[in-house]
């Protein structure tokens, strides 16, 4: 924990929040600027910056309870689908550096848009393709 994050405080109590479940492991609790009715964060108790120094031995933990909230979610606000979502680093749109997953509710004809593709020539795949295997 450090003294700084906003979530360690969060999981501490020290700092509200609308909490809607909890493991041994993870807290999940609404998101304070919605992307829609029902987004919520799923919290590691222990501080972890992101998804690079998360330990393995969290993983079994992480996606039971995601898959049980995603579940009550869902059910709860009527939504159509969902998505599970990590930014991970600055230039992934990650704002609060304790590593946290959110959970959105999606919605027929919500209007939320995806991201855009765009095309990539077989070269230039195998290029990236090579890298990853190199790394
Ligand atoms: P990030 O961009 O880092 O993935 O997302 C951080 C999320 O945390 C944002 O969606 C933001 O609305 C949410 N958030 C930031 N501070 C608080 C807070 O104090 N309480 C709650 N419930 N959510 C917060
Ligand atoms: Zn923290």
């Amino acid at each position: 924990m450090t003294d700084e994050c906003i979530f360690c405080k969060i999981v501490k109590g020290e700092i509200p929040c609308n909490k809607v479940g909890e493991n041994d492991d993870f807290l999940c609790f609404l998101d304070i600027s919605p992307i829609s009715v029902g987004h919520a964060l799923i919290v590691p108790k222990q501080h972890f910056t992101n998804l690079l120094d998360f330990p393995v031995g969290l993983d079994l933990s992480f996606f039971s309870f995601a898959k049980e909230m995603a579940g009550k979610i869902v059910k709860a606000v009527g939504a159509d689908g969902f998505n599970l979502g990590m930014n991970n680093g600055r230039a992934a749109g990650q704002i609060v550096f304790h590593q946290h997953t959110h959970l959105i509710p999606r919605f027929d004809d919500d209007g939320l848009s995806s991201w855009p593709h765009a095309d990539a020539s077989a070269k230039e795949l195998e290029k990236t393709r090579e890298k990853i295997l190199k790394a």
